[in-house]
């Protein structure tokens, strides 16, 4: 099991997006219990904060996701339409 940095949850499972089965090292990941978005330095589960450097190496189409997911933890009451405004 893992704990997030930021709010010391602690993870317990993990789900993978994209081709990818199981995770890696470097993959980008969230937290579900505050949203943070984290990178996974080592297996298993062993997670540090997203830096300003890992944000500018990321496509927009992935900072778009982490973003929207990162909103969504965070405003658990809001709709997809409040993603758009
Ligand atoms: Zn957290």
């Amino acid at each position: 099991m893992g704990q997030c940095p930021k709010c010391g949850k602690i993870f317990g499972a993990h789900a993978v997006a994209g081709d990818d089965s199981s995770p890696q090292v470097g993959d980008v990941s969230i937290c579900f219990g505050c949203g943070t978005p984290l990178i996974l330095v080592e297996l298993p589960y062993e997670f540090r904060l997203l830096g300003q450097d890992d944000l500018d190496s990321m496509d927009p189409g992935t900072r778009l996701i982490l973003a929207r997911a990162q909103y969504r933890i965070q405003h658990p009451d809001s709709s997809y339409a409040d993603l758009e405004k």
